[in-house]
């Protein structure tokens, strides 16, 4: 029998702050999951922040949060990200942890359990930007923390976001996924950007999320629709008989997509702080993907540059076949890709 059989299915409790009880968004997520046990709690913290907290169980049979977030709410997009040429870069924190499950994910990093908190108080998210925008245009990555198309089903964040820029044009958001979606908005100012990775990567490191086929289909789909669509060939990982299993995913994505609808491309490798990278090995000890032995550079840990740069030049010289040299976005050594 599966450990599956063991576990509550995710999001079976519900733990709501006490003072944000009866607003719209969460009576919409109480909606979509009639089934959760709901527990009231004074603050998210009391949770989310517990002692002797195992992301790797709590990650089987997740717990949502509702909460109000009363810190800060758009940070800073650190020099991890690739920022596509754009100045004033940030990300919002509107969801803290991901439904989805990659050996790799730099949450495990971070946070000590495997819970989900979304921030319900949007409209603070919102002033908050309309504010930042009178210092100029911004780029404002939303799923940073997490993947918010995979929680459509639970809480539409998406058509904030997208509302929110479509009111305001100085304001280009991207939606990151690795989630099989079907329905997009399109707007100019805004950029979905989808993970592709080799189905052998998938089904090895990346738990629950969509399979190549599934995301190749929702890259058709964002085009069809008319969305400006970003294809991410990151984080490119090191496994056994890497330039083949690159070669050969290339050989099966590049015919699969319509390129003359793609925006931009990015490629990258893994690369995750020296310190997260202790939470990752204690979370998922072993996987090959966490264990391998990655180089420190400056307190980050990397990818040997040669085997790294072996794999961006392959992959770089075969999206040359298809895309524009100055459409590809990559770096020299693989140190400015966000670990996601
Ligand atoms: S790497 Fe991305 S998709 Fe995977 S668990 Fe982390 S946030 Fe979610």
């Amino acid at each position: 029998m599966s450990d599956k059989a063991f576990y509550n299915k995710p999001f079976s409790h519900i733990y709501v702050e006490k003072d944000i009880k009866g607003i719209p968004l969460v009576e919409e997520v109480l909606n979509n999951l009639p089934s959760a046990k709901v527990i009231l709690i004074k603050h998210y913290k009391d949770i989310f922040n517990r002692k002797k907290q195992d992301f790797r169980v709590q990650s089987k049979s997740r717990s949502l949060i509702l909460a109000k977030n009363t810190g800060n709410l758009i940070f800073e997009g650190s020099d991890m990200c690739q920022d596509h040429g754009n100045s004033r870069f940030f990300y919002a924190t509107s969801v803290m942890n991901c439904l989805f499950d990659c050996d790799y994910c730099f949450l495990k990093g971070m946070y000590s359990t495997g819970n989900i908190v979304l921030f319900v108080n949007l409209e603070d998210y919102e002033k908050k930007i309309v504010e930042m925008l009178k210092e100029g245009p911004m780029y404002l990555s939303v799923s940073y923390d997490t993947d918010l198309l995979a929680l459509q089903g639970i809480a539409d964040l998406c058509s904030f976001w997208t509302e929110l820029a479509k009111n305001n044009e100085d304001l280009t958001i991207e939606f990151r996924t690795k989630a099989h979606v079907k329905r997009f908005d399109p707007a100019p100012n805004v950029i979905y950007s989808f993970t592709l990775s080799p189905q052998s990567v998938i089904s090895s490191y990346e738990h629950y999320t969509a399979s190549l086929e599934g995301r190749l289909d929702s890259v058709n789909r964002a085009c069809e629709a008319g969305c400006n669509v970003r294809l991410c060939f990151d984080p490119v990982l090191y496994v056994k008989d890497y330039m083949k299993c690159y070669n050969d995913f290339m050989d099966e994505v590049l015919p699969k997509v319509s390129w003359d609808k793609i925006t931009d491309v990015s490629v990258g490798a893994f690369r995750i702080s020296k310190d997260y990278m202790k939470g990752l090995r204690s979370c998922c000890p072993m996987s090959a993907v966490t264990e391998f032995p990655y180089v420190n550079e400056g307190g980050y840990m990397k990818m040997p540059s040669d085997i790294y740069k072996g794999m961006r030049d392959l992959l770089v010289s075969r999206l040359k076949e298809v895309k524009d040299e100055g459409k590809i976005f990559c770096d020299s050594d693989g140190s400015i890709v966000r670990d996601r």
